[in-house]
């Protein structure tokens, strides 16, 4: 097996089509450093979905590789991708079951310590603990209904207790309010801190704490900028 990955993410000349359909990622070609933040930022269809797909795998290149440390993602063992990149999207924040079994997803192993240690991390503990079972209700009982807000926070403890060295993030596009998205960014910094993170950006507040923004159009990087200088 890989030795735990570092996280350095490299498009190699990446050509992409949707079976034959048009090509949305022509020669693409990216290097992103272990460690690193990057926004993806860009107009509607220019190509941040399918290059966050490529990056956990969903897809492989037409032509051209994508590599983490160095080695092809189609020659890691699926086990070490799982582990190594994690993608989390709008759509896939919560499964039925418990809150437990949710944040514990991508780790089945994890005690219970572990997942509270994940969730304390983010800031999801105390409104996990004044549900009517704290850990134990049920995502889909009634009274154990969470918010937009809390059921992203449940997402990124997951994410926090995987502990991928690539974390990749497709932001939630639906508006909060105003102490929620205080809680979301919060969370969020603890999570991408000491990992590579791709994040396809919806707020502001996400590109500002980002080291790196990638402005898309037509499957290509047309500006590559810290938020600063954007
Ligand atoms: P948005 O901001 O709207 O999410 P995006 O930058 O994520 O846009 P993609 O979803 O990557 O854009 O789409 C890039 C192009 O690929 C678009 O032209 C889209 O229509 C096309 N596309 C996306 N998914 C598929 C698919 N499953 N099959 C065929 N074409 C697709
Ligand atoms: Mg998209």
């Amino acid at each position: 097996a890989l030795e735990a990955a570092r996280g350095a993410v490299r498009f190699e000349e990446v050509t992409f089509a949707y079976g034959t359909g048009k090509v949305i990622l022509p020669r693409f070609t990216l290097d992103i450093p272990a460690g690193q933040t990057v926004a993806l930022v860009g107009t509607t269809g220019a190509g941040k979905s399918t290059l966050a797909k490529l990056v956990s795998r969903f897809y492989d290149p037409s032509q051209g590789r994508v590599t983490l440390d160095g080695v092809d993602l189609r020659d890691l063992a699926s086990r070490d991708l799982r582990r190594s990149i994690v993608m989390v999207t709008q759509e896939a924040y919560l499964f039925s079951g418990t809150v437990a079994d949710n944040i514990a997803l991508g780790r089945p192993d994890a005690t219970m310590d572990e997942i509270v240690a994940a969730a304390r991390a983010v800031g999801a503990d105390a409104f996990i603990q004044s549900l009517p079972d704290g850990y134990s209700t049920d995502v889909n009982k009634r009274g154990g209904r969470v918010s937009a807000g809390q059921r992203q926070l449940i997402s990124f403890a997951r994410a926090f207790l995987a502990n991928p060295a690539v974390l990749i993030l497709d932001e939630a596009t639906a508006s909060l309010d105003i102490p929620s998205e205080k809680m979301i960014q919060g969370a969020l910094q603890t999570l991408l801190a000491d990992r590579t993170a791709i994040i396809i950006a919806h707020r502001l507040s996400t590109v500002a704490i980002a080291d790196r923004v990638l402005v898309m159009e037509h499957g290509q990087v047309i500006e590559d900028d810290s938020p600063e200088a954007l």
